[in-house]
């Protein structure tokens, strides 16, 4: 099932081009109480909305998909998690040059370790990324996003994929430049994420999914899944050793080779096999 949250807080099922208005089942959630729990309400209970989701289909209203705004298909993650340095051709592109990535690209996975994204940097493919810094340098990365199904907490890479509620196509936005990543890839709209999520049950292997990103139409980015130096499980395990992970947390599994510079005007096509493809504006922020 292909979920999708779309113009203000609705909730829809993706097929065969057409976005089913499904918001309804919204009210199977329990009511949230204040301070709430960490993690994302709907993720949590993906079985019970499931549940109320095929109730509705057959009578849902449908619209067809380029009438809707997609927002993320994660509303309310506890926290972004990104994996650097995960492709071996996008280390060597950055060892050569170091005057743009910086000499951090020097050490291996498990010594560099996680990042977090802002929570407040997560957008869907609907809303533009919005330049802040147009005198840097914003490189785009495609990856391929997990979202964690159901708390985990020291889990091991052979119990891994069952915490996987679903996948989705995300844009690890990054200004280059000195600062910590956590600062360089926080800024607004630098997380997208989308075009939906597709549920865990809808992708065989996750470790062999082509993915691929282009520039106003150009070929930029060309990879697979498969070639990740550190695989989705043992992602799950390490981040899982260091921090509880909670439904809806978004893990970003790292880049491939071909991250190049986005400037305002720009349009990124990216795409990954089995879960879905997503255009994505670039514009000049208007700083409020
Ligand atoms: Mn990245």
């Amino acid at each position: 099932m292909k979920l999708c949250w779309f113009d203000l807080n609705r909730l829809g099922v993706v097929a065969e081009g057409q976005v089913f208005d499904v918001s309804e089942a919204l009210a199977s959630l329990p009511v949230p109480t204040y301070p709430s729990p960490p993690g994302d309400l709907l993720v949590a209970n993906l079985d019970v909305v499931r549940g109320a989701v095929e109730r509705l289909l057959p009578n849902a209203r449908a619209i067809p998909l380029e009438r809707v705004v997609l927002q993320s298909p994660v509303a309310q993650p506890s926290k972004i998690i990104g994996v650097p340095v995960n492709y071996s051709e996008h280390v060597k592109e950055a060892q050569a040059d170091v005057a743009t990535f910086t000499n951090r690209y020097a050490g291996p996975i498990r010594e560099q370790g996680l990042f977090l994204k802002a929570n407040t940097s997560l957008v869907g493919c609907g809303s533009p990324v919005r330049l802040r810094f147009p005198d840097r340098m914003t490189h785009h990365e495609i990856e391929l996003a997990v979202v964690i199904g159901k708390v985990a907490s020291n889990v091991s890479r052979h119990e891994a994929l069952a915490y996987i509620a679903g996948y989705a196509v995300a844009l690890d936005m990054t200004v280059r430049g000195p600062e910590d990543r956590s600062m360089r890839k926080s800024i607004d709209t630098y997380s997208v994420l989308g075009p939906w999520m597709v549920t865990a049950d809808e992708v065989d292997d996750p470790q062999a999914l082509a993915l691929a990103l282009q520039v106003n139409g150009m070929p930029r980015q060309t990879s697979n899944t498969a070639l990740m130096i550190m695989n989705i499980a043992e992602q799950i395990e390490w981040a899982s050793s260091y921090y509880t992970l909670y439904s809806g947390d978004i893990l970003m599994t790292g880049t491939c080779e071909g991250v190049g510079r986005v400037d305002a005007g720009d349009v990124m096509d990216a795409a990954i096999e089995g879960v879905g493809a997503m255009r994505v504006a670039v514009e000049a922020a208007s700083v409020a």
